[in-house]
């Protein structure tokens, strides 16, 4: 039996109830696939905090990068929002994503089964498409130096720096194609070349890049229009590669189409070791009622399987276990005529017994 190391860290807010509905999932699949599982589980975030003073001990870090991969709940909340910045629990994801060298983060955005139906877009537009959006992730303007807020000319001035080197766009760029490989083969790169010399940049390295791929279709948008095109008609898209913060506000529109947050995994990959979690965050307004969706953080679960331990089966498996629940049982955030409305842990006990039921 292979045995597979995972860091567990379940962090804030709804992070802990999702994650214990994930990690049974986990339980279930390793074995059909003869993986012995070491769970090593570790704070992050918040809970980190009041814990050892900061967002990412040093255990939990070094466990990481010892690790075969991560499951994240999710970090936050208004305990901590009074915080210095530095010590904020988004600061401990933002530093174990650098740590990790994640600098490729995939989100898919799927229509799962007759969740057409949650979309707020017309269900023939949403119907149908599965797009997905692979942003950059460790560098661009989020960290770009230099950076701050300071007094120039007697007024106070904020300042952010976008930059790009060449080896970066070469290396997210090579994933945005690598993906659109195992997928249909379209990749569209989103970016700002006709305002941002930055951006202008990267549309001529990641053409570049491109020659290494003959057999995907490559087409460039720019942002704006790429934000406006997602909403009116996102079954023309497969693949979209883009910048850290391009790709943060372009994935959340994508995301939308599909009706709720508590549906949306997401991959973070390029280190050695995979990251996985689901898009949403802590959820405070509905922390400890049993209320959250923990859809999204199992089918992180299958995004484990298929980037970090290459086990396309596992995903598929989860998947389907999750679009077979949805035809009959639905948490709050996603509940439709005629389905049964049931809370966190009991959507968890439902697609497990859908998975073990595939598999009898
Ligand atoms: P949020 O994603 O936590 O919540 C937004 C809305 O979506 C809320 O109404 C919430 O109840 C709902 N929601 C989210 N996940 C859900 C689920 N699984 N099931 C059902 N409903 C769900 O975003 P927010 O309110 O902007 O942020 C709350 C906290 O989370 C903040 O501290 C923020 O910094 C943090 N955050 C963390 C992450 C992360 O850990 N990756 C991401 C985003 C926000």
């Amino acid at each position: 039996m292979n045995t597979k190391k995972i860091l567990i860290t379940p962090g804030d807010g709804i992070g802990p109830e999702v994650t214990e509905q994930a990690v049974q999932i986990l339980k279930n699949i390793a074995p059909l696939f003869d993986i012995h599982l070491d769970l090593i589980e570790k704070p992050v975030g918040g809970i980190a905090f009041d814990l050892t003073g900061t967002p990412l001990p040093d255990e939990t870090l070094e466990t990481a990068k010892i690790s075969d991969a991560v499951l994240l709940g999710a970090v936050g909340g208004p305990k901590w929002e009074p915080l210095e910045f530095s010590v904020r629990p988004e600061r401990g994801l933002l530093k174990l994503r650098s740590e990790l060298e994640l600098f490729a983060n995939l989100r898919p955005a799927a229509i799962y089964g007759d969740l057409v139906n949650a979309s707020t877009l017309k269900a023939e537009v949403v119907d149908g498409a599965d797009l997905m959006v692979v942003r950059e992730l460790t560098g661009g303007i989020y960290f770009g130096n230099p950076r701050g807020v300071e007094e120039r000319d007697g007024e106070r001035v904020g300042f952010n720096t976008l930059v790009y080197s060449e080896s970066e766009i070469r290396r997210i760029a090579k994933v945005g194609f690598e993906t659109a490989m195992k997928r249909r083969k379209k990749l569209t790169s989103v970016d700002k070349a006709n305002v941002l010399e930055s951006t202008e940049f990267w549309r001529e390295v990641v053409t570049d890049v491109g020659t290494d791929f003959p057999e995907v279709e490559l087409s460039h948008m720019y942002v704006d229009n790429a934000a406006m095109q997602i909403i009116r008609d996102p079954k023309q898209f497969d693949t979209i590669v883009t910048t850290n913060m391009f790709g943060d506000i372009i994935s959340d529109a994508a995301a939308m189409m599909t009706g709720s947050l508590g549906m949306l995994p997401s991959a973070s990959i390029g280190g050695g070791v995979g990251m996985y979690e689901p898009v949403h965050g802590s959820a405070p307004d509905i922390t400890g009622q049993d209320k959250a969706n923990p859809l999204a953080m199992i089918l992180s679960v299958g995004m484990m399987m298929r980037y970090s331990f290459n086990l396309t089966e596992a995903d598929e498996m989860i998947q389907k276990a999750v679009i077979n629940t949805l035809e009959k049982y639905r948490t709050v955030d996603i509940m439709a005529q005629g389905k049964t409305e049931i809370g966190c842990r009991e959507m968890g006990e439902k697609v497990l017994q859908s998975l073990e039921e595939n598999n009898s």
